[in-house]
């Protein structure tokens, strides 16, 4: 082929890119486009955005650092925004190419975007080639086809640790990107407000904030791994609450596709043999292969992802009280460990996972409240949002999904006691219990009114009744 138009989805770099480095090899001329999708700022059931303010400021970050590399090679990056069936078509004929190489993706609405892209173009001699990169293992390298993926993590982790091979991450060479020809338009990136959205200012509580791009994402790598070995103590931190450091906060980055699972698999080998390896390099490893494990789940069971029922097509007596639900989701429920971490989400687009797992249990388990709401509610919010991973352990903490345990429930004092002991996270979003000693704040409803007013807490008004009374006496 002699034109190839490259088209970047989730997958927003030019390291170890697979369409990108394939198209360099087979074309004499690449171009580079994104389209925005419009569908992806549309309302959701919850009539709010699909994708907020938070991910999308992340998204234009990515592609302004995509678009100032792509200058350097003296080409450009192509931004469009509307439907890529429409507009990638359109750019693919302007530019006369013969080929349109890109991602493949699995989930519903990508795959019918890709099957409306493929009718445009197919009279018009353009060809589509997609390509598998989101994971860590090739979905070809499995040790068994999706079909038969177990249900069951540690089985899966077993085997592709024992009888797979992770291949080795793509450099960026540059070889054959050419420049936009004279009149074609390489597109404006849009402001927040055209996307319909408000700009939010950084939330002063916010103890870090991202940027989205490749740059950043290479920056965290070599922050996390080789100027602060913070790595080397990540099985110790990783369930912590607080800060930038107790985890490696490379989720926007994979999500979006700023950064390869490869690439940081790569950089983490190197780190063991140059500086040491333990349990916690390991760890890394092993939470990127829960990311693969969410990711061929949902391949191997297509639109399950989004029912109700789940993988495990478990009826569940769920409510859909919106009372209830948007008092959970604004962070006003009166028990402050699952309003503190929903505060954080609100305010700065990010939670940890320990917070994600105790909120979504607390909204499904305490609550009886649906779990979809909660995982659209995540999925507007979540600076990190990735479809699988997402709707995979939305469906975990449900009991839908593939939990091996039976009926896992999270006790919320318990867990706030154990992982906040000093209640460090709780006081810093919630500062009207600033004051109330570590040993009482989740027992709020226990202390007397002298107490209360001593600690200078005013329930109902400087902040909210508990909407459920939980007892710290189910297993944790
Ligand atoms: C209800 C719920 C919803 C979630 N939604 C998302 C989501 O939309 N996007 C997302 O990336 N993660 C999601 N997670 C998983 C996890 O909470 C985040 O990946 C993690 O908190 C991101 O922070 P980190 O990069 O510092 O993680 P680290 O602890 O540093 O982990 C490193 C990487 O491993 C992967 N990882 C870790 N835990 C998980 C997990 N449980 N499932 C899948 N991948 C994992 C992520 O890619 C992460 O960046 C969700 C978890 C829950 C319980």
């Amino acid at each position: 082929m002699k034109k190839i138009l490259v088209w970047l989805r989730n997958d927003l770099r030019l390291h170890d890119n697979i369409p990108l480095h394939e198209a360099m090899q087979k074309a004499e001329k690449v171009w580079v486009a994104h389209c925005i999708e419009s569908r992806l700022f549309a309302k959701n059931q919850l009539d709010i955005p699909k994708t907020g303010a938070f991910r999308a400021k992340f998204l234009l970050e990515s592609l302004l650092d995509l678009r100032l590399q792509l200058r350097k090679q003296g080409s450009d990056l192509i931004i469009r925004f509307g439907k890529p069936e429409t507009e990638i078509a359109k750019m693919a004929e302007i530019l006369q190419v013969e080929g349109i190489f890109t991602s493949k993706e699995i989930t519903q609405e990508e795959l019918a975007t890709e099957e409306a892209l493929e009718k445009n173009i197919s009279s018009k001699g353009i060809k589509i080639e997609y390509f598998w990169q989101a994971t860590l293992f090739h979905i070809n390298d499995l040790p068994f086809p999706v079909c038969k993926l177990p249900d069951v993590f540690t089985d899966f982790r077993k085997a592709v640790e024992k009888y797979a091979e992770i291949r080795k991450p793509l450099a960026f060479t540059c070889k054959n990107i050419a420049p936009l020809p004279e009149n074609l338009f390489a597109g404006n990136l849009p402001t927040l407000k055209e996307l319909g959205l408000e700009e939010k200012a950084t939330s002063p509580q916010a103890t870090f904030t991202f940027k989205g791009g490749e740059s950043e994402a290479l920056k965290r790598l070599n922050y996390y791994l080789w100027e602060s070995d913070l790595i080397a103590s990540y099985k110790k931190t990783r369930n912590e609450l607080l800060g930038k450091d107790y985890s490696s906060k490379f989720s926007p980055y994979l999500a979006f596709g700023c950064i390869s699972p490869r690439q940081i698999w790569q950089e983490v080998k190197k780190y063991e043999k140059e500086r040491i390896a333990n349990e916690s390099t390991y760890w890394l490893i092993f939470e990127l292969l829960w990311r693969d494990f969410f990711r061929f789940t949902a391949k191997k069971y297509g639109n399950r992802l989004f029912y109700p029922s789940g993988f495990k097509g478990e009826k569940l007596a769920l409510l859909k009280n919106s009372e209830t639900f948007w008092k959970w989701a604004k962070g006003e429920t009166g028990i402050p460990f699952i309003d503190a971490n929903m505060r954080e989400l609100n305010a700065t687009g990010f939670m940890s996972n320990r917070g994600r797992q105790n909120v979504a249990s607390f909204l499904v388990k305490d609550l009886k409240t649906h779990w979809i709401w909660g995982a659209m509610y995540f999925e507007s919010l979540l600076i990190d949002y990735d479809v699988c991973s997402n709707w995979g352990n939305w469906q975990y903490v449900a009991g839908v999904g593939n939990d091996p345990r039976e009926n896992r429930y999270f006790n919320i004092i318990s867990q706030a006691e154990r992982y906040d002991s000093q209640a460090e996270f709780i006081k810093h979003w919630l500062p009207a219990l600033q004051n109330v000693p570590a040993k009482k704040i989740n027992h709020l409803d226990e202390l007397s009114a002298k107490e209360l007013a001593e600690y200078g807490v005013k329930i109902g008004s400087n902040y909210p009744k508990n909407i459920i009374k939980l007892k710290q006496t189910q297993a944790s």
